[in-house]
């Protein structure tokens, strides 16, 4: 898609720091890092978001994601899998993707701006 970032990675009209990929997906190092690995997966065509993609796609990228973790070595140790969705979900790339995370313990708390408490 014109003007898509990561689609121009894909293309290779931006360079990207690549991990590994196959027909369907690209696996590189996230340009801002908030985890000593911190790995972006995203399926080669462009998909907006979540809520836009088929069990299918999902299916080829769960197989991949699994091969990403083995890779950078994290697959032991533990990592965590996000996408962020759309406004709330903090999503500022809207092409689909899923931020692979690990190296160290990761944190698990503050991750929203209001208390949750009063949110019940
Ligand atoms: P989001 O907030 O949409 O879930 O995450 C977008 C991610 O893409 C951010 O972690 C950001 O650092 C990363 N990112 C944005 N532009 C580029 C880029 O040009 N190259 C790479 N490798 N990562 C990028
Ligand atoms: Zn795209």
């Amino acid at each position: 898609m014109k003007d898509c970032i990561f689609c121009k990675i894909v293309a290779g009209k931006i360079p990207a720091n690549i991990i590994s990929e196959n027909p369907d997906f690209l696996a590189f190092h996230d340009i801002n890092p908030k985890a000593p690995v911190h790995i972006l997966i995203i399926p080669k065509n462009h998909i907006k978001d979540f809520n836009e993609v088929s069990p299918e796609i999902m299916a080829g990228l769960t197989k991949f994601a699994q091969e990403v973790a083995k890779i950078v070595g994290v697959n032991q140790s533990g990592y965590r899998l996000i996408t962020n969705i759309g406004h709330n979900g903090g999503q500022e790339v809207n092409h689909l993707h899923f931020h692979l995370m690990g190296g160290a313990k990761l944190k698990w708390h503050h991750l929203a701006d209001s208390d949750p408490k009063t949110a019940l």
